[in-house]
């Protein structure tokens, strides 16, 4: 089982908190504004590790961490 951070892009207001605490650098801005016209940010599953930093840094509670039941790449 390997652990994976999953976002709501609704919810996201663009700050780009989480992009600098990713130690995997696995988050970036999509490019893309949501409904409430924020530019929202992406994951990169192949990088992220399911460390937590973006849950706990996000104002926003945009971030949940799963449990995958991949191969964990
Ligand atoms: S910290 Fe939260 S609100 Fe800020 S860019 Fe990341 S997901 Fe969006
Ligand atoms: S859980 Fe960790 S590695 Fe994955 S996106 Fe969030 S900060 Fe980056």
């Amino acid at each position: 089982m390997a652990k994976k951070a999953q976002i709501n892009l609704e919810k996201c207001k663009g700050c780009d908190l989480c992009i600098d605490v990713c130690p995997r650098r696995a988050i970036r801005k999509s490019g893309i504004s949501n409904q409430k016209g924020y530019d929202y940010v992406e994951i990169n599953f192949e990088l992220c590790n399911g460390c937590g930093a973006c849950y706990i840094i996000c104002p926003d509670c945009c971030f949940t961490i799963v449990e995958t039941a991949g191969s964990g790449r």
